[in-house]
């Protein structure tokens, strides 16, 4: 397994539409392995195939604290979402930064699993607004879409300057 490079707001990389998973083959079970390594290194609890450069339909999510229960979502769609719940949501590709997103608060989604098994489940909670983030990314769309414009291009601005510094002291 290998760790991947993941992609920081505001690389255009993260605005691209992912394209379906037509077969599970060892490709997709490499790449999902490596997204799980990747998401457990920096402390992540769900990742998306858009953030490590890759533009196909596979989200890797762990809500377990022990790192030892992960879902691997291939294809994953949202059927039906219901009532509304906003939560503190943070990206690994928008690195410490944290704010109030609005979702659906339950859900009702169906993806294929690394066996090609078609699962249809209902989510909640943390669940559910990880599915929709990270069903999110596979759209090209971040977390932060959600929130103001100025807020947007103060957060741009910041991230920038952060990127620039660490430029500088390498
Ligand atoms: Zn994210």
């Amino acid at each position: 397994m290998a760790i991947l490079e993941v992609l920081h707001f505001p690389d255009t990389r993260l605005r691209k539409k992912a394209a379906p998973v037509e077969t599970i083959d060892t490709e997709i079970k490499t790449l999902a392995a490596n997204m799980l390594e990747t998401m457990y290194a920096e402390r992540g609890i769900g990742i998306a195939a858009t953030q490590v450069n890759v533009q196909k339909r596979v989200v890797v999510i762990d809500l377990s604290e022990q790192h030892n229960s992960p879902m691997y979502l291939i294809n994953p769609e949202i059927i039906k979402g219901e009532g509304t719940e906003q939560m503190q949501e943070g990206c690994l590709s928008v690195p410490g930064y944290f704010d109030l997103v609005e979702r659906a608060e339950k859900i009702t989604f169906r993806y294929i699993n690394l066996d090609g098994e078609s699962i249809m489940a209902d989510a909640d909670g943390l669940l559910a607004v990880c599915i929709q983030h990270e069903i999110d990314h596979l759209n090209g769309k971040l977390f932060i879409d959600y929130l103001s414009p100025l807020k947007r291009q103060r957060l741009r601005k910041k991230l920038e300057k952060q990127e620039k510094l660490q430029v500088q002291t390498l």
